[in-house]
């Protein structure tokens, strides 16, 4: 496999690449890629030299990424690519095959479905020498049934076995018609998958033109991505890792960015052919001899075996060292090569009988646990990772394990193992999961894991929830800011319109807002600072979280984000307490004869406004003005306005329109700006708008400011 780490397109500068997009953009009516009747006008020297050099940088490619023998240098690649560059911007036209296309762009059309010519199969599997000779036997066993009924046809008493990789990555398959790529897609459920016609384009070994230029055909393999690419990739973005190489491989082709294909380094290992129109093969080894004379890629590792002990030997062998390899295989496959006996041999509902995988089971090594790290996460658990000597496992050396939670470490039974030997298993994540201990764990003090008491980020007490361990600090704890501002901002909430997901850390990551009270001391300058805020924008983002300050009390509560409280627990506190200081001075007993409150929850809020840094936030709160309007008296049945949809116009001079919102919300009415068909009510205060006509040609009832309030009880 190349190393190369670029690809040779991108030598070129990008505004040269921009340009080459735009010119083969058929969006924009330009010359399209396979406008022949374009090829025709033009003078055929031109066209001949445009057709010899896509031929031979198509070649040149080809010994650079899958050979991997280069036979021109860079410079003289260069020298030809740019002449090609140039002849298709002078002429507008562009060979359909032409590597120009290669470089990728943005994806317009996202990933349409993509029905395959031939079932793809899964195959069946087995773990253990034992099983798979069990599997061979059936196997001998159908060929003597059938040569015993067809004594007049020549087939072999034994099948020749084809011994290959199983990769662990994303099948697809690749479709060439008359000589070109012109689809290449998922393999879905087998029968359907995603189109990936323009991320797959962007790998580099794949061949936008094959040398059999008549007839269809489907190339089946593996999308890759090397181990060593996505070590690289987790370590460039550390704020969101892989998981796995697997999920490298189905983002990246999934991607509406091309660029992340190279960025992956991903490839593709070709291994079947799923269909072909005007050729038949009588050997598997045939077919694989025929992809690599199409210059598709295929990996060098596939052995035959007569001897079927010879090659149970070659698998076990191989099993303990595909740790070495830089690809994630978990198992192999062993194939039938003869054509004629998979014929024989035919399919179950779900499988062929002519294949089988042999699992592999996950890596497993011991280690020494030297430390255990908690951090605490956007949503306010604190999660523990262990630290780990560093140990190399399938390719990458490993450092760190998830220990999951608090719950986790003793179920595990490592609550003594700290400083002790662990068993650590990798089963093609990243992250790999310690299983156990892997010595006795006698309860030494010394080797005892701690949970913190306080929060590493805050110095908040944690609190337990099942098996998790919570920081219940939701108004100033840093990683949980920017999350709990959203969830404050949000409508059901606080409903501070204009405070977006981006504003909120980008507020927290500049220091800007420190705790949720800092919302309301935020000003002008402040947000004119950000990106994409001009004077309009930031002068109504204020507008909101001043008029955030009155809301009734359920919104309030549950805008604190409290451990367990959801909007419902939130409106049955406010129903009962109706005012925020009851709420907080309330006791866990008083709590618990809440309808719907449990113990958990009743914790939950005890805890919450117990704590000194939530104290301390809620009465800065107050102090710049942030006052809940008490929940509105319980009537018998439900009030009036409940439900209904009501517009306000005009000025009421009892209250501001945001509160008059408040109110009516309180009462569990829905407020609108504007007067429709399904208006409910329309409310009229001084020097009423546009809106009392239409409600007056729509015929809807009107409250006047005094009625509404006698509605409000006063
Ligand atoms: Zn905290």
């Amino acid at each position: 496999m190349a190393s190369d780490t670029t690809g040779r397109w991108d030598v070129l500068p990008s505004g040269k690449q921009g340009s080459l997009f735009e010119f083969s953009n058929p969006a924009e009516g330009k010359p399209s890629t396979r406008d022949s009747s374009a090829e025709r006008a033009l003078p055929p020297e031109v066209l001949a030299r445009m057709r010899e050099l896509v031929e031979l940088l198509n070649r040149y490619n080809y010994e650079y990424y899958t050979l991997g023998e280069p036979s021109v240098s860079d410079e003289e690649y260069d020298r030809l690519y740019d002449e090609l560059v140039a002849l298709e911007k002078e002429t507008g036209v562009i060979l359909p095959d032409s590597p120009t296309q290669k470089v990728g762009g943005p994806i317009l059309e996202g990933f349409p479905p993509h029905r395959h010519k031939n079932p793809l199969w899964s195959l069946d599997k087995v773990t253990s020498a034992a099983e798979f000779r069990d599997w061979y036997d059936r196997v001998l066993r159908a060929i003597a049934a059938y040569r015993a009924e067809h004594p007049e046809e020549d087939i072999p008493e034994r099948p020749t076995l084809v011994l290959e990789y199983k990769f662990d990555g994303l099948t697809v398959v690749l479709t060439y018609e008359d000589g070109l790529l012109t689809a290449a897609a998922t393999r879905g459920d087998g029968t359907v998958g995603e189109m990936v016609l323009e991320t797959v384009k962007v790998i580099p070994s794949v061949p936008l033109s094959i040398p059999e230029k008549e007839g269809t055909f489907e190339f089946q393999g593996e999308a890759i991505m090397p181990l060593s690419a996505l070590a690289r990739y987790n370590e460039e973005h550390p704020e969101k890792p892989l998981k796995n190489a697997r999920n490298g491989v189905a983002g990246a082709l999934r991607n509406y960015d091309t660029t992340e294909v190279r960025k992956r380094q991903i490839d593709i290992y070709f291994y079947h052919v799923n269909y072909a129109s005007r050729r038949t093969f009588r050997r598997h080894t045939e077919m694989l001899d025929f992809l690599q004379a199409m210059r598709l890629k295929v990996h060098p590792y596939h052995k035959v075996f007569t001897d079927v002990e010879e090659l149970i030997r070659e698998v076990e062998a191989f099993a303990p060292k595909r740790a070495e390899l830089d690809i994630d295989i978990d198992g192999m496959v062993i194939k039938i090569d003869e054509i004629r006996l998979r014929e024989i041999l035919g399919t179950t509902a779900k499988y062929p009988r002519w294949a089988i995988a042999w699992k592999f089971p996950a890596l497993e090594v011991v280690t020494r646990l030297v430390g255990v790290e908690w951090r605490v996460g956007r949503t306010g658990v604190v999660t523990p990772t262990a630290v780990l000597e560093p140990v190399p496992v399938g390719g990458v050396i490993v450092r760190h394990a998830t220990l999951n939670n608090v719950e986790d470490i003793e179920r595990k039974g490592l609550t003594f193992a700290l400083g002790r030997k662990v068993r650590l298993k990798r089963s093609g994540d990243v992250i790999p999961m310690i299983l156990g201990p892997a010595e006795d764990t006698p309860p030494d003090e010394e080797h005892r894991i701690r949970p913190p008491e306080r929060c590493p980020a805050c110095g908040a007490l944690l609190e337990r929830d099942g098996p998790f361990l919570y920081c219940p600090n939701t108004l100033s704890c840093p990683p949980q800011l920017a999350r709990q501002i959203v969830h404050y901002a949000s409508r059901e909430a606080m409903d501070i319109e204009g405070l977006s997901e981006k504003t909120a850390e980008l507020l927290v990551e500049r220091g800007l807002v420190r705790t949720v009270a800092d919302l309301y001391t935020l000003r002008e300058e402040d947000l004119l600072t950000l990106p994409l805020f001009k004077e309009r924008k930031a002068r109504k983002l204020l507008a909101a979280i001043e008029a955030s300050k009155r809301r009734p009390l359920s919104r309030f509560l549950y805008a604190l984000g409290i451990h367990n409280v959801g909007r419902e627990t939130a409106r049955v506190l406010a129903k009962r307490f109706r005012t925020f200081d009851a709420v907080r001075r309330a006791t866990f007993e008083e709590l618990l004869e809440v309808p719907g409150v449990g113990e958990v929850i009743a914790e939950s809020i005890v805890s919450y406004f117990r704590e000194p840094h939530v104290q301390e936030v809620l009465a800065r709160l107050a102090e710049l003005g942030v006052e809940p309007l008490p929940e509105a008296e319980e009537t018998h049945g439900p009030h009036p306005l409940a439900g209904k949809t009501v517009v306000i116009t005009g000025t009421l001079s009892s209250m501001t329109r945001e509160e008059a919102k408040a109110r009516l919300e309180a009462l569990g009415a829905h407020v609108t700006d504007s007067v429709s068909r399904k208006t409910d009510y329309l409310i009229v205060g001084a020097n009423p708008g546009s809106k009392l006509a239409k409600a007056e040609a729509y015929g809807i009832p009107r409250l006047t400011e005094a009625e509404f309030l006698a509605l409000l009880g006063g």
